[in-house]
């Protein structure tokens, strides 16, 4: 079965077949991706399985590289941070999400919240929020509907700062979720101290849930914790019906995975989402 979406494009290039100096030419083409059309912003949904409805989806970026073909997020966006393009990347995603987001209200989704991926080195950046506020203020879009997601290492972040920010977003409406959830070290009482709105557990829980005891019970507390500390928890990497079953179980209420739909662009989104509402 491939799971490398995208394949399609041609040549998947894993991060060690890129050498320090073909890392250097691609943080140049990147910066070029920026203005040529090969960046796209993919779609995947999350499923609010006691309403039955959509709830929204996280925008996945997508690059179709010239020589080399579609190449994964993971390389290009550590190369992205490692280069410093990732503030001007991060802002790029932000007006392209704003865009699709203003386009399915249009279509009366009212309700609908888009997720965005947001790096550590973005909070960092001082103008960050500034650049942010300047980008969203060009759509007619409610701020409640965009949730912003921080992995945990945004933690090692000076905290004073980081709490800024995120007391900052809050005001401003904008949901903040915790994503890759387990993987990294913080605690969530560390976590419950900062205006968290929602929890992301991480795919690598979830994808043995069936099989695996240990997982379980850490997807298990994970879930009950993060209710009692009022948030919204999401599950991600949900490739079958019995894995949702587990997690519907346990009380989380929030699924994306394969077994919806995997990232898509946003025509295919567009239509899916038609389709899924007559379903
Ligand atoms: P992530 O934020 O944890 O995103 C979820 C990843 O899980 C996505 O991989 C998605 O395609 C994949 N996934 C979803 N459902 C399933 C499933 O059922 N099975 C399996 N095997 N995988 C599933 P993707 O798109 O390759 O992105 C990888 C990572 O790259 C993301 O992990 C995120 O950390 C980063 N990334 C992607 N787009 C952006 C972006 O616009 N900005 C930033 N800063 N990072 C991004
Ligand atoms: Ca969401
Ligand atoms: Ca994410
Ligand atoms: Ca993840």
């Amino acid at each position: 079965k491939g799971k490398r979406e995208g394949m399609g494009f041609g040549i998947y290039k894993q991060k060690e077949a890129f050498n320090v100096a073909q890392r250097l030419a691609l943080a140049s083409d990147l910066q070029q991706a920026l203005r040529s059309n090969e960046l796209e912003l993919f779609h995947q949904p999350q499923i609010d399985i006691n309403k039955k409805i959509v709830d929204g989806s996280e925008v996945l970026l997508r690059w179709q590289h010239h020589d080399y073909g579609f190449i994964a997020p993971d390389v290009f966006i550590k190369l992205a941070e490692d280069t410093g393009i990732i503030n001007e990347l991060t802002l790029w995603v932000v007006d392209r999400a704003c865009r699709d987001l203003e386009k399915i209200i249009s279509l009366g989704y009212n309700d609908y919240n888009v997720s965005v991926n947001i790096s550590g080195k973005d909070i960092s950046e001082p103008h960050f929020l500034t650049h942010v506020k300047k980008v969203i203020g060009q759509y007619d879009i409610p701020l409640s509907s965009l949730t912003f997601e921080l992995t945990e290492s945004v933690m090692v972040n000076d905290f004073h700062h980081l709490s800024q920010i995120m007391n900052e977003l809050s005001s401003m409406g904008i949901h903040v979720a915790i994503d890759d959830y387990g993987t990294g070290y913080s605690s969530l009482l560390y976590i419950s101290q900062l205006p968290f709105n929602e929890l992301k557990i991480d795919k690598s829980f979830v994808m043995n849930l069936d099989t695996s005891e240990r997982d379980l019970t850490i997807v298990r507390t994970t879930i009950e914790m993060a209710k009692n500390l009022g948030l919204k928890v999401v599950a991600e990497g949900i490739e079958s019906k019995v894995i949702e079953e587990i997690l519907k179980r346990h009380g989380c209420q929030i699924m994306q995975g394969y077994y919806y739909q995997k990232p898509v662009g946003f025509r295919e989104h567009l239509a899916w989402l038609a389709r899924y509402q007559v379903d």
